[in-house]
């Protein structure tokens, strides 16, 4: 089987010399494991983290090892009790053809409910992302102003959405594009604006000329210190991400006016979501639900090919999709 492994660590942009594809033995499975064939496989952000040799909540990539991430697949080996040939589970070992390892770090998904790349986007890591980052770090409430940036991403479009569904008031959403602008109207954000079109702080304020209670960060930098401007006394943000600053080679810009945070009262709280799986069997539950009802909308863009998947993972980075976007495998 074919799998990614990381050439070099990329300065800035990755560029595709820091990558290569390599065909390799599939290791025999011991006692315990199954072989999944992957299905699909994530492409996320975080990733481009992993690549620097630094110190942070996960390891870094290792050199000349494959790289790793969510990836959904079919059981086609089983040496444990617990899995059966044909169960089809979300695991860890994505940017590879065929996975080895421990059972128990699979999880059996039902694809009755939905189709199993949702396993890696809304009923996955990136809507319990959303969930968790509006309903508890954001501590987002019934007729709240909130603004969401990257609001047509995998994150963004879910959060905008949930905060709908849980009574905010208005929901205010920023993308790169007139078409994302669009999309994220029709999800159901009362307002949107695409940040190419002038300073973000001039934006929002004609958005949500009232303020906001939450800003939902995704981006980081001029959005971040936009939001602060914009946030009323008391507001809260939730530190998702920082997508406009992962391939710099120099510090941001902004935000220059942290200290309104002072005045504001404002809490900022940073997040990883793996810290919040106490809210992992409410969400699925609530998530479920709103999929069934067709409450939610998501939208997933694909990319063909274990060939294609750096294209995607870069492509993602630079904005090319829309919803989650995803990498065929099979
Ligand atoms: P997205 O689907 O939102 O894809 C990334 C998007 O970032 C692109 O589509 C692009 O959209 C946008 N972008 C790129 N550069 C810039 C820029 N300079 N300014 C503004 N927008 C930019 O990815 P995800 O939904 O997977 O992730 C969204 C955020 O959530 C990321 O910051 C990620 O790191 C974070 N995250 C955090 C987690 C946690 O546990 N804390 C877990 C999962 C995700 P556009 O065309 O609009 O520019």
């Amino acid at each position: 089987g074919r799998e990614v492994r990381l050439a070099s660590r990329p300065s800035g942009w990755p560029v595709a010399e820091n990558f290569q594809i390599v065909e390799a033995p599939v290791p025999s499975p011991g006692p315990g494991h199954v072989i999944v064939r992957n299905i699909a496989m994530s492409v996320d952000p975080y990733m481009r983290g992993r690549m620097n040799d630094v110190k942070s909540y996960v390891p870094p990539f290792a050199l000349d090892a494959p790289l790793d991430g969510g990836a959904v697949g079919e059981v086609i080996v089983s040496e444990s009790p617990d899995r059966k040939v044909g169960d089809l589970v979300v695991h860890g070992l994505g940017w590879r053809d065929y996975a080895v390892l421990d059972a128990s770090r699979t999880k059996v998904i039902d694809p009755g409910l939905a189709p199993p790349t949702a396993y890696l986007g809304a009923l996955g890591m990136t809507g319990l992302t959303a969930y968790a980052g509006l309903v508890e770090v954001g501590a987002m409430r019934p007729g709240d102003t909130v603004f969401i940036s990257s609001a047509a991403g995998a994150v963004g479009s879910l959060a905008g959405q949930i905060a709908k569904l849980r009574g905010a008031a208005r929901v205010v959403g920023s993308a790169g594009s007139a078409a994302k602008v669009a999309y994220a109207r029709e999800l159901g954000f009362d307002a949107a604006f695409d940040y190419h079109d002038g300073p973000v702080g001039d934006s929002l304020r004609e958005a949500a000329p009232d303020g906001i209670d939450v800003y939902f960060d995704n981006v980081g930098g001029d959005h971040l210190e936009a939001a602060l401007s914009s946030l009323r006394p008391h507001g809260r943000v939730a530190m998702c991400g920082a997508v406009a600053q992962y391939n710099n080679t120099t510090p941001p810009a902004a935000p220059r006016n942290l200290a309104l945070a002072i005045g504001k009262q404002l809490t900022l709280k940073g997040f990883i979501v793996s810290s919040y799986g106490h809210l992992a069997d409410e969400f699925a539950a609530q998530m479920a639900e709103w999929l069934r009802d067709g409450k939610v909308r998501f939208d997933e863009t694909t990319v063909d090919g274990l060939e294609n998947s750096v294209r995607a993972f870069l492509g993602m980075l630079r904005g090319d999709n829309v919803g989650k976007m995803v990498v065929r495998l099979s």
